[in-house]
């Protein structure tokens, strides 16, 4: 689904990416570790083609995205790619229903449908009594979790994470993680995540471990 290879990246004089190959199938739960600096939100945002390499390819579908125009690369990755940040990212002023839709309006589905599977996802993930809630009257937990319902949306390819949980306590950390294994066994969703936490590296398909900026 995702193949990366020769991808490096240089900041000034830093080289920050020294030669990146990587696969990843549909439906596996992937994790990035490593040291603070070694690079891995740094691969994180060129897989989701948030920033460009200067060197390398990156596939995924079959489509070599590092080719696209910026326009249709916006298309591209508002379609098929799902972004879960350390704090949520919501919109305050929406409801948590309203931000669950957001990027399916940018995509241009009917609200009918755009409605229709919001409600779906979120009744899944056990949302439905928050559903008219803005943000700032959810729990931590419940604030991450439609962050992720809003990255499932438009049924992306593989949705990126970079630290998830890293705001969330135990409880709440516990209950993020099951759900990425919950959506990988319900819809075969890829998830490729940036995390500290050693128990999630622990019980992901495969973890990748990343020390200035090579994978090891
Ligand atoms: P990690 O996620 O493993 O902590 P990062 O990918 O965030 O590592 O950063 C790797 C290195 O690149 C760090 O030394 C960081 O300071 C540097 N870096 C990251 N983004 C930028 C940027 N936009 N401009 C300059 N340096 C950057």
């Amino acid at each position: 689904m995702i193949k990366l290879e020769g991808i490096t990246k240089s900041f000034g004089d830093l080289q920050v990416l020294k030669g990146i190959d990587l696969e990843i199938s549909k439906g596996e739960v992937v994790s990035i570790v490593g040291p603070s600096g070694a690079g891995k939100t740094t691969l994180l945002q060129i897989m989701g083609t948030l920033d460009k390499p200067d060197a390398g390819t990156i596939n995924m579908n079959g489509q070599e995205i590092n080719r696209m125009k910026d326009r249709d690369l916006a298309v591209f990755r508002n379609k098929h790619i799902g972004f879960v940040f350390q704090f949520h990212q919501l919109l305050p002023e929406f409801t948590a229903l309203e931000n669950v839709m957001i990027p399916a309006f940018i995509a241009g589905t009917s609200t009918k449908e755009a409605t229709k599977r919001a409600k779906e996802i979120l009744n899944f993930m056990g949302l439905t009594e928050r559903s008219s809630h803005k943000p700032n009257e959810l729990s931590g937990g419940e604030k991450q979790r439609v962050a992720v319902a809003r990255a499932l949306i438009n049924n992306p390819s593989v949705i990126l994470a970079d630290e998830p949980s890293g705001s969330l306590d135990t409880h709440n950390k516990d209950e993020l993680h099951q759900l990425f294994f919950d959506l990988r066994d319900k819809f075969e969703q890829t998830f490729v995540i940036v995390t500290h936490d050693e128990g999630l590296a622990k019980i992901t398909d495969r973890t990748i471990h990343m020390i200035d900026g090579q994978i090891i």
